[in-house]
C-alpha cells in the first residue's frame, strides 16, 4: 500500500470539527501534471508518483496508508452575507506530511466528490479550473508570495456539468493549514465556545507556537493574522493580483493566497478592476481588496471576543473590545508599511528613513495615478521602469500616449534616486528587475492553455505558460509573447468564473 509518511493532528485533535469521509471513485485516472520539485519538499518519490500508482492516488480511487480523508467544517461571510454552515463540499484533508524544511503541510484534494457540506453542488471540479490552481499558483510562488500550491491534477474520465460538459479532474494542494477564518466563524456562530477555544488553541500551537501560553494569546493571535494578512495583501497589490472573491471562507489564518477561482491579474491600471463573473457590485475589485482583508478580519476579532472576556462581564468584554479594535485600527497602517517597502523597492530605492514616506507615498501614487490616467500595463510600466534606471527610458516611453506627464515624473523619481545611498550588490536596474516581474499569468494566456488542455486535451501550452511564469524575472528571450498584454478588447470582456 501507498504510505505518504501522514501525521494528522487535524483529525487526531479536533473531533467534532469535521466529518470522516471518503474520496469518490473515478473512471479512469490519468496523470496531467505533477509537481517534481514540490513533491521533493514534501520527501515524495515524484519518480513513483509518476506510475499508474500515482494517478490512482491524486484521482481519489487510492487512499494512502496513514490518511485519514475528512471534509472539514467552516462557515464564511460570502460577499458579506453569513452562511452559518459552508465546509469542504468538494474537497477533503488527506492528511498532514512535516516536509523536508520540517514544516507540517496540509495535503487535500479538491474535487474529490460530494460530501455532508456539498450542499446543492456535484463535488466535483473541471480540468480548466484545477489546471489555473496550478498556473496562478506557481506564478505566485516564483513571485514569493504566500500560497498554497499544487502537487498534482488528476483527469478523472468522467465529465462535469457546467454551462456545458466538461472534462472532470481532482486537484492536489497542499497548504501551510486549511484553517480560515470561517473556521472560527463556524464555532463562533454556533456558540460552541470549548470548540472554538480548541481551535483557537491548536491554530497557535501550529502557525504561533511562540504565543503557546501567553495570557494574552488570542490578542496575540489576532495581531499575527493580521500582520500575515497586511504583507500578504500588500505583495498582492504590488503584482497587480486580484484574488475576485475574498470571502471570510477564503482566507486563511496562515496567511497563504488560496482558491483560485474567478481571480485574475490586472493589466491597464485601474483601481476598479474587477474580473469575476459574479461580483456584481465590484466589492472585490483591485483598489478594495485592504479593506476587505481588514473587513474580514474584524469577522475573525468578533469570534475571538468570547475567549478573551466572559460576556457575563462588562468591563472585561469592554476592554476586550478595545484591543481587538486597536488590532483592526492597526492594520491599514500595517499594510501601508508593508505595501510603501514593496513600491521602494520596485522603485529602486534603497534606504528610507521615517521622513522619506510621505516624499516616496506620494511619488507612487502619482506614478500609478499616471498609469490609470492613460490605461498603461501595470507590470510592462514597472519593469520598463527598471530599464530607465539603466538608462534606457525608451521602452517606458513608448508604453505611453502622452509623454509630458511622464517626463515630469521622471525628473522627480531621478531627484528622489539622487538622494539614495546606492545600495550593496548588483546595480539598480538589476535590483529592480528582481522585484518588477516581467512574466506574470496573462489572463488570454491562462485562457488559451486551459481551453487547450480542456477542449483538445492538449497540455503543450499549459506547459509552457507554466515554465513562463516560474520564471517570472527572466529577461531573456526578449521580447517575449507570454509578457505582452493581451489586445484591450479582449481585456475588456474577460471574466472569470467561480464554483468552476
Ligand atoms: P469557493 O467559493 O470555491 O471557495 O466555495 C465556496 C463553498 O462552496 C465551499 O463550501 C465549497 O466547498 C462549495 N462548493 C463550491 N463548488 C462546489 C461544488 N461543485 N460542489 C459542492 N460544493 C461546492
Ligand atoms: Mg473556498
Amino acid at each position: 500500500m501507498f504510505s505518504l509518511g501522514f501525521d494528522n493532528t487535524y483529525a487526531r485533535d479536533l473531533p467534532g470539527f469535521y466529518v470522516p469521509w471518503k474520496p469518490a471513485a473515478v473512471p479512469s485516472p490519468r496523470l496531467l501534471y505533477l509537481n517534481g520539485p514540490l513533491a521533493a519538499e514534501l520527501g515524495l518519490d515524484a519518480a513513483a508518483l509518476q506510475s499508474g500508482d500515482g494517478a490512482a492516488l491524486f484521482a481519489g480511487n487510492l487512499v494512502p496508508e496513514g490518511a485519514e480523508p475528512l471534509a472539514q467544517a467552516y462557515a464564511g461571510h460570502q460577499f458579506g452575507g453569513f452562511s452559518p454552515q459552508l465546509g469542504d463540499g468538494r474537497a477533503l484533508l488527506l492528511g498532514e506530511l512535516i516536509d523536508t524544511h520540517g514544516q507540517r503541510r496540509d495535503i487535500g484534494l479538491k474535487g474529490s466528490g460530494r460530501t455532508p457540506f456539498s450542499r446543492g453542488g456535484d463535488g466535483k471540479a473541471a480540468v480548466g479550473p484545477m489546471l489555473r490552481e496550478v498556473i496562478i499558483g506557481e506564478a505566485m510562488h516564483a513571485l514569493g508570495i504566500p500560497t498554497t500550491r499544487a502537487l498534482a491534477v488528476a483527469a478523472t474520465g468522467e465529465s462535469v456539468y457546467r454551462e456545458a460538459a466538461l472534462p472532470g479532474a481532482v486537484l492536489t494542494r497542499v497548504a501551510a493549514s486549511h484553517l480560515r477564518v470561517g473556521t472560527f466563524q463556524y464555532f463562533a456562530a454556533r456558540g460552541e465556545l470549548e470548540r472554538l477555544r480548541q481551535l483557537a488553541e491548536y491554530t497557535i500551537a501550529r502557525h504561533d507556537p511562540q504565543l503557546l501560553g501567553a495570557p494574552d494569546r488570542y490578542l496575540l493571535l489576532l495581531r499575527a493574522v493580521a500582520r500575515r494578512q497586511a504583507t500578504l495583501i500588500a505583495q498582492w497589490m504590488n503584482v497587480g493580483f486580484i484574488h475576485g472573491v475574498m470571502n471570510t471562507d477564503n482566507m486563511t489564518i496562515s496567511g497563504e493566497t488560496i482558491d483560485y477561482g474567478p481571480c485574475a491579474f490586472m493589466e491597464a491600471v485601474d483601481p476598479e478592476a474587477v474580473f469575476s463573473s459574479i461580483d456584481h457590485g465590484g466589492r472585490y475589485a483591485y483598489a478594495n481588496q485592504p479593506q476587505i482583508a481588514r473587513w474580514n478580519l474584524a469577522r475573525l476579532a468578533e469570534t475571538l471576543l468570547p475567549l478573551m472576556a466572559d460576556g457575563e462581564d462588562e468591563a472585561a468584554v469592554k476592554t476586550a473590545v478595545a484591543q481587538v479594535t486597536e488590532v483592526i485600527d492597526a492594520f491599514p497602517d500595517w499594510y501601508a508599511a508593508a505595501l510603501l517597502a514593496g513600491q521602494r523597492a520596485k522603485l529602486g530605492i534603497t534606504a528610507a528613513t521615517v521622513a522619506d514616506d510621505e516624499v516616496d507615498t506620494n511619488l507612487t501614487a502619482d506614478w500609478l495615478s499616471l498609469l490609470h490616467a492613460q490605461s498603461v500595463d501595470h507590470t510592462l510600466a514597472w519593469r520598463r521602469l527598471a530599464d530607465a534606471a539603466g538608462g534606457d527610458d525608451a521602452g517606458l516611453r513608448a508604453l505611453f500616449s502622452d509623454t509630458t506627464a511622464v517626463q515630469a515624473w521622471l525628473a522627480r523619481w531621478q531627484q528622489r534616486l539622487a538622494l539614495d545611498t546606492p545600495g550593496p550588490g548588483p546595480d539598480r536596474a538589476a535590483r529592480m528587475r528582481r522585484v518588477n516581474p516581467l512574466i506574470i499569468p496573462r489572463n488570454h494566456l491562462v485562457e488559451e492553455a486551459l481551453n487547450a488542455a480542456s477542449n483538445d486535451g492538449d497540455l503543450g501550452p499549459f506547459q509552457r505558460l507554466l515554465a513562463a511564469v516560474q520564471r517570472p524575472w527572466d529577461d531573456a528571450p526578449e521580447p517575449t509573447a507570454y509578457a505582452q498584454p493581451a489586445p484591450a478588447a479582449v481585456t475588456a470582456c474577460y471574466r472569470t468564473f467561480c464554483g468552476t
